[in-house]
């Protein structure tokens, strides 16, 4: 995996039939299947806004790479990995995945690409002012093909192939709308994202009215 060289790697040189092979055996069929989709949904989306295929279509595959981890030694691999999280995490032990997941590509799978990494840092809460591709991950985790549940998927969808920071708004917004519903779970990291797209989001209807 030593060919996997930090941000000199040659993303057109990626084995994917390989890291998936390998990602197969981590996740459970529910979980790889969902892989997949965000893996392709966000490749088509980095086409569409102009981002690196390649570098997309890696970060969406290794999004959940930590996902299927008990949630216990979730806890235990970030202690002794000195991975940093919050009581709040420790609460709500899944969201340490995404933490995690960016440790396990570099470490596992030998990716060290810093807009990959943090594209699965930020994967599951979004935070303010996010890159190209934390966005791109972010959205297509929400509307790849196998998500059924959301409401508004279809506007969700089609936006994002338009505007992407307008699309994050709207998961955000639907997103906190759903945690709210149990407050003790909804966490000051999506909370703060929603208040930053929503100031866009005004910004931009203003300036359009
Ligand atoms: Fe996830
Ligand atoms: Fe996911």
């Amino acid at each position: 995996m030593a060919d996997f060289a930090a941000s000199t790697m040659d993303f057109t040189k990626v084995d994917f039939t390989k890291l998936q092979a390998k990602l197969s055996k981590e996740l459970d069929e529910e979980r790889y299947q969902h892989t997949l989709g965000v893996m392709f949904t966000s490749a088509s989306l980095a086409m569409a806004h102009g981002a690196d295929v390649q570098k997309a279509q890696l970060a969406g595959l290794l999004h959940d790479c930590a996902k299927c981890i008990p949630n216990k030694r979730k806890i235990k691999l970030c202690e002794d990995n000195h991975i940093p999280f919050s009581k709040f995490e420790r609460e709500h032990p899944f969201l340490l995945h995404a933490r995690l997941g960016a440790f396990i590509a570099e470490s596992k799978y030998g990716v060290s690409d810093p807009d990959i990494l943090s594209a699965i840092v930020w994967h599951t809460t979004g935070r303010p002012d996010m890159t190209l591709l934390e966005k791109i991950v972010y959205i297509a985790d929400y509307i790849e093909p196998q998500r059924a549940k959301a409401p508004n998927l279809t506007a969700i969808r089609r936006l994002a192939f338009k505007d992407l920071d307008e699309c994050v708004y709207r998961i955000l917004k639907d997103s906190v709308e759903y945690l709210e519903q149990n407050p003790k779970d909804l966490d000051t990291t999506t909370v703060e994202a929603f208040e930053y797209y929503k100031k866009l989001h005004e910004k931009t209807e203003e300036m359009n009215s």
